[in-house]
C-alpha cells in the first residue's frame, strides 16, 4: 500500500481509504460476516483509514464499524466520522450527537472529523449553532485530533467556507468527470492554493465510472488493456498530489482486494498519455445528456414513493447507451413496481433540499418519464 504523508499533520495516510457506507446488504442490514472480512483485508493490506457517518446504512455503519474495528488496537488506524449538523436544532445538540457517535464506535476520540456535506445554508446553521467553536473546544479537549469538512454545493459557495476556519483538511467529490461537470477542479485548485490536505470521496462516481459504454471503454482498453475502469478513475485521482486519500466506498471483497491492488503497485498514478486517454473519455461522456446522480441516496424516501436514485439510473444508461429493449424493460417491465415510477412524482419539493447535486428532481423526474415512458419495444 502506498501513502501520502501530511507534513503540516505529522501522519501518514493509506492513499485508499475505506468509505463505509456501501456494505453488501441483505433484507435492509449489513452482512457482518462478509463486511468484517472486507474491512480484515483492507486492514492486513495497509489501508490505515475508515469513514463513516452517522446516517450510512440507515444509521447501522457506526455501530458495525465500531464493532468490527475494535479488534485492532485503536491507535494502529485513523478513524473518520461527521457530524450531522441538519439534525442538530441547538448547540447542545453538537455534544449529544457526539457523545452518541463515540459510543456507537467504540472509542473515545476520533482523528479525523468533519460538518457532514455542507452546502451554503448547512454552513450558516453551523455557524448559528457555534460549531466552528465547538470543533476548537473538542480538539483541545483530545476528542477529536483533526476538524473538517464535506462539502456538496455549488463552486462558488466553497471559499465562504473554507476560509471561515483553519481547517485541518477537506473532503470534497472529484473525479474525472467531476472535475468539469460539478466543478470540483476549482475546489481541488482553492485547496492546493491553501495548502490544505484533500481528502476525495466518490472517485468513481457511485460506481458509474467502474462500467462505461464499449465505445468509450476501447479508449481506455486502447492504452492499457489490463487496467479496469475502476482502477482508471481511482488512479486518475490519485495522481493529483495534494490529494491524501481517496476514498472508496466498497461492496464486496473483490473490490477490496482490486482496490488494494491497484493502490499497491508501482507506479500507482497515471502517465502523462493515461491522462490524455482520460481527457478524450471525459470529453465523450459529457457529450452525453446525463443526469448528475452520484446515487448517494439522500434524497430518499420520497414521500410518494418514488425511488429517485433509480429513475436517475435507468434514464443515463439510456442516454449513454441507448438500449431501448433494455431501458423499456427496466422502466415499464414486469420487475419494474409502478408505484415508484418516475411519474408518480407529485413535484412535491421534499427532496429537494436533500440533493447534494442540486439537481432539480421533480424538473427531472417529468424529463425521466417523458423519454423512459415514450419509449415503445415490438
Ligand atoms: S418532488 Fe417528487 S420525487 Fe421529490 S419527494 Fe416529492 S414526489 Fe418525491
Ligand atoms: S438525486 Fe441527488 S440526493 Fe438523490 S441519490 Fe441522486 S445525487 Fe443523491
Amino acid at each position: 500500500m502506498h501513502y501520502r504523508r501530511l507534513e503540516k499533520l505529522g501522519v501518514e495516510l493509506s492513499v485508499l481509504g475505506f468509505g463505509c457506507m456501501r456494505f453488501p446488504v441483505k433484507d435492509g442490514k449489513i452482512e457482518r460476516e462478509e463486511a468484517a472480512a472486507m474491512l480484515d483485508y483492507a486492514y492486513k493490506n495497509g489501508v490505515n483509514y475508515y469513514d463513516t457517518a452517522w446516517g450510512y446504512h440507515n444509521e447501522e455503519s457506526q455501530y458495525f464499524v465500531g464493532e468490527a474495528m475494535r479488534r485492532y488496537p485503536r491507535d494502529s488506524f485513523y478513524l473518520a466520522t461527521k457530524m450531522p449538523v441538519w439534525l442538530c436544532k441547538e448547540s447542545a445538540d453538537l455534544d449529544k450527537y457526539f457523545a452518541e457517535q463515540l459510543s456507537r464506535l467504540q472509542t473515545d476520540y476520533f482523528d479525523f472529523y468533519l460538518l457532514h456535506a455542507l452546502d451554503k445554508e448547512r454552513f450558516e446553521h453551523s455557524v448559528k449553532l457555534g460549531a466552528l467553536e465547538w470543533l476548537t473546544r473538542m480538539k483541545a479537549e483530545g476528542k477529536i485530533k483533526y476538524a473538517g469538512f464535506s462539502f456538496h454545493d455549488e463552486t462558488a459557495n466553497f471559499a465562504p467556507i473554507l476560509d471561515a476556519y483553519d481547517w485541518d483538511f477537506v473532503q470534497i467529490q472529484h473525479n474525472y468527470i467531476d472535475r468539469v461537470h460539478i466543478g470540483s477542479d476549482e475546489l481541488y485548485r482553492q485547496l492546493v492554493e491553501q495548502d490544505i490536505p484533500a481528502l476525495v470521496m466518490e472517485p468513481v462516481r457511485g460506481g458509474h465510472l467502474a462500467s462505461l459504454p464499449e465505445d468509450v471503454e476501447a479508449i481506455l482498453k486502447a492504452v492499457n488493456p489490463q487496467r479496469s475502469m475502476a482502477a482508471w478513475a481511482l488512479q486518475w485521482v490519485a495522481t493529483q498530489e495534494n490529494i491524501m486519500v481517496t476514498l472508496s466506498g466498497m461492496s464486496t471483497l473483490e473490490q477490496v482486494k482490486e482496490n488494494v491492488a491497484t493502490f499497491s503497485q508501482t507506479p500507482f498514478t497515471l502517465s502523462p498519455a493515461d491522462l490524455e486517454a482520460v481527457d478524450k473519455v471525459t470529453d465523450k461522456l459529457l457529450s452525453y445528456k446525463t443526469i448528475p446522480c452520484t446515487d448517494c441516496r439522500y434524497c430518499m424516501p420520497c414521500p410518494y414513493g418514488v425511488n429517485i436514485p433509480k429513475m436517475f439510473e435507468i434514464y443515463n444508461r439510456f442516454e449513454m447507451f441507448k438500449n431501448t429493449a433494455i431501458a423499456y424493460q427496466n422502466y415499464s417491465g414486469p420487475l419494474m413496481d409502478m408505484n415508484t415510477r418516475a411519474d408518480k412524482c407529485v413535484a412535491c419539493g421534499h427532496c429537494l433540499p436533500q440533493c447534494p447535486q442540486q439537481i432539480n428532481i421533480p424538473e427531472r423526474m417529468v424529463q425521466v418519464h417523458e423519454v423512459l415512458g415514450a419509449l415503445k419495444v415490438d
